[in-house]
């Protein structure tokens, strides 16, 4: 096959272009970054890890209705996206305090919410994301009151799914973070859930013992990094079997 042409390189993704024109190919890396860049290193195995968990998570999302980017996974570390205009906003649904907000409001860290909050930063590293307003957002022009209520209420439906979905496997969803953006269909837009759902965008705690099964891993030097991310796709139920051919790898030789 061709060579694809590479549109941008993240932190963990490489974007290629797709095979047809709209499409996208998202490539997952197995670099790791921390607080903005400040701290980098490689968990082995874990491109391959988020790209599965992200499909199925996409998959069961779409399966309720949420409308997403993802089209088909191509191979152990890539798969196949619709191309959006990315909102440049990440919105975080937060159920539990961790994190910068246990930090900002003095909250002991694993203390329940009130209720579930959602917030928005501007997704822009230079300025380190910052945490905007509502009126920020719509006085900026990121995106007009209507893309908000859509964004908030795709968040909340799945942030109700997908804690129900952990909690069938032992797992508190404690925080994650979303990407949208718009797709065009002629002139018509809609509004889609992009990017990835992985434990590095997500706080994934057990719920027996607390043990994290997420990037804090990393953040925090705690190690087993990998088993972490091993352990939420094992307990999905995703966890790609030795010796199934083709392009599988044991989780033990995955690169
Ligand atoms: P970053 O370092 O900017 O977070 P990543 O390594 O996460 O980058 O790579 C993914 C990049 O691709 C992100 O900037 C994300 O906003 C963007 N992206 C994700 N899904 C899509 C999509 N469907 N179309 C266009 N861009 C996308
Ligand atoms: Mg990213």
């Amino acid at each position: 096959m061709a060579r694809r042409r590479q549109l941008y390189e993240g932190k963990a993704k490489i974007l290629f272009e797709g095979p047809e024109p709209g499409t996208l190919v998202q490539y997952f890396k197995d670099d790791a970054t921390a607080g903005n860049g400040a701290k980098s290193g490689i968990i082995t195995g874990k491109g391959v890890l988020n790209n599965r968990i992200s499909e199925h998570l996409m998959l069961r999302l779409q399966e309720i209705g949420i409308p997403t980017h993802f089209i088909r996974r191509i191979n152990m570390r890539e798969q196949l996206v619709k191309e959006v205009e990315i909102i440049p906003l990440e919105v975080v649904i937060r159920n539990i305090a961790a994190g910068s907000i246990a930090k900002r409001f003095g909250i002991e860290e694993g203390t329940r919410l009130p209720r579930t909050i959602v917030e928005f930063y501007y997704k822009n590293d230079e300025l380190n994301d910052p945490l905007v307003s509502e009126d920020h957002i719509i006085a900026f022009g990121w995106a007009c009151p209507h893309d908000l209520e859509d964004m908030t209420s795709m968040a909340m439906r799945v942030n109700d799914f997908l804690c129900g979905l952990f909690g069938g496997i032992g797992i508190q969803l404690v925080d994650f973070k979303l990407e949208f953006g718009r797709s065009w269909e002629g002139d018509d837009m809609r509004i889609v859930l992009a990017d990835e759902i992985s434990p590095d965008n997500c706080r994934l705690w057990d719920n027996q013992t607390n043990e994290k099964l997420d990037k804090d891993r990393f953040r925090r030097d705690l190690g087993n990094v990998r088993e972490a991310y091993q352990e939420v796709a094992r307990r999905l139920g995703i966890l790609p079997e030795a010796g199934n051919g083709g392009d599988m790898k044991g989780p033990e030789t995955m690169q």
